[in-house]
């Protein structure tokens, strides 16, 4: 795999390029060098003499040439991407950063370079750049991998920021995404502090999810598509027609059927990368273990306080992190337990409302709630950021307020008392 800068002369190629292969203790090929050696002449001289097809088709073998190459910093001429030819070739080995920069920025850099030909005759230096930098910008775009600010930014930024983004998808790391999962996660390993550690962390991962209602389906959404490694989704329920204002993964040919079967299936089609076990099956004391046990984090995606209880006194147990959520009406609630360093769910509420209530809820609610759990996963999986241990998190639809409530252990908890 190589590295390929693009971008209009004036944007730092060569210089990067120098400083990249320095860093990476690769070989830096500058395609305009090439064509000099080659041609035995100046740019100016061989455009002045031959014109600047002639220059495009040398431009055009040198490309063509790099194919094999492994391991280079390919800086290219400015307009090596306007034949499409090149730019397939340039991408077959290599990433392709495309390095910007605004006109000005551009003019001031090289207004006393004589090394390059005016492209078209009569006009102004700003007015030139101007014009094709216009005409360019949509075949940049179009063949860059990545795009890389350069306005202000001294080179050893630019070449670090080329480096990261190489790192998360190229550079191999045991024991390794596959190709198809680099791509696919590639944007959220370039958030900093999450990077290749961060997705190995998530694909060796286990998530038990409570319930496969209004907050499991975003949640495990959510969950799928960042690359969680295993996904145990547990709901004894059926689809019901009442459902389907809130609970995301079901169709209206999903009614009668078991949750926890349709909820994988439609998972497995987000994200075939992922393991997704379904579990049609009741929680209790009894049961937990079973279910439970092997997951790193599990979260309550309840509508009833007799099983989160349930998930509390085995978070307890086991030490194990519990996301609480619970949502009515346009209201929810999320907090992150983790026993003994918090206070638990019994803490918090120690009572047990019936079950079995109907309440109201839109589904806006649980889709943000629910999706707040999966970030909260996310995070504490990734190591990335602050949970929200000894708080929690009100979220008020109507007013569109979040509030955070510092809550206390209880010392007397009969629950996690002992644990202090
Ligand atoms: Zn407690």
């Amino acid at each position: 795999m190589n590295i390929v800068l693009t971008g209009y002369r004036g944007t730092g190629k060569s210089a990067v390029a120098r400083l990249l292969a320095k860093k990476l203790g690769w070989q830096s090929l500058s395609l305009d060098a090439m064509i000099v050696q080659q041609e035995g002449g100046t740019i100016t001289e061989i455009v002045d003499a031959r014109g600047w097809n002639y220059f495009r088709d040398a431009e055009s073998t040198c490309i063509a040439g790099l194919a094999g190459h492994d391991r280079k910093i390919v800086d290219t001429g400015g307009g090596a991407i306007l034949r499409p030819q090149n730019v397939q070739a340039l991408r077959q080995n290599g990433l392709v950063f495309w390095l910007k920069a605004c006109p000005e920025t551009i003019v001031a850099r090289i207004k006393n370079s004589a090394a390059r030909p005016a492209l078209t005759q009569g006009k102004t230096f700003i007015e030139e750049i101007d014009e094709v930098l216009r005409e360019r910008t949509p075949l940049y775009h179009a063949a860059a991998d990545f795009e890389i600010d350069t306005d202000g930014k001294a080179l050893e930024k630019i070449a670090d920021d080329i480096l990261h983004y190489f790192t998360c998808i190229a550079e191999p790391a045991p024991p390794g995404l596959t190709p198809p999962e680099r791509s696919r996660y590639l944007r959220q390993m370039l958030i900093s502090g999450w990077g290749l550690q961060g997705q190995e962390r998530l694909r060796s991962a286990t998530v038990f999810i409570a319930g496969a209602g209004g907050l499991g389906c975003p949640a495990a959404l959510y969950l799928a598509a960042a690359g969680v490694g295993t996904i145990r989704l547990c709901d004894f329920g059926l689809v019901e027609a009442s459902n389907l204002n809130r609970q995301i993964l079901y169709t209206e040919a999903d009614i009668g059927k078991e949750k926890a079967l349709r909820a994988a299936e439609a998972l497995k089609r987000v994200n075939p990368h992922v393991t997704v076990e379904p579990l049609f099956e009741k929680i209790d004391d009894a049961s937990i273990e079973r279910l439970a046990g092997s997951a790193d984090l599990m979260l309550d995606c309840l509508d009833n306080f007799e099983t989160r209880h349930v998930l509390n006194r085995f978070a307890v147990r086991k030490s194990m992190p519990l996301v609480h959520a619970g949502i009515e009406g346009l209201a929810g609630q999320l907090s992150f337990i983790h026993p003994p360093h918090t206070p638990c769910l019994f803490c918090m509420f120690a009572g047990s409302p019936p079950a079995g209530r109907i309440f109201p809820v839109a589904g806006v609610t649980p889709g943000i709630i629910g999706t707040a759990q999966a970030a909260a996963a996310l995070k504490w999986l990734t190591g990335i950021g602050s949970t929200l241990q000894g708080e929690l998190l009100v979220w008020d639809v109507a007013i569109m307020e979040f509030q955070k409530i510092p809550i206390a252990k209880n010392k007397n908890c009969p629950v996690c008392g002992h644990t202090s």
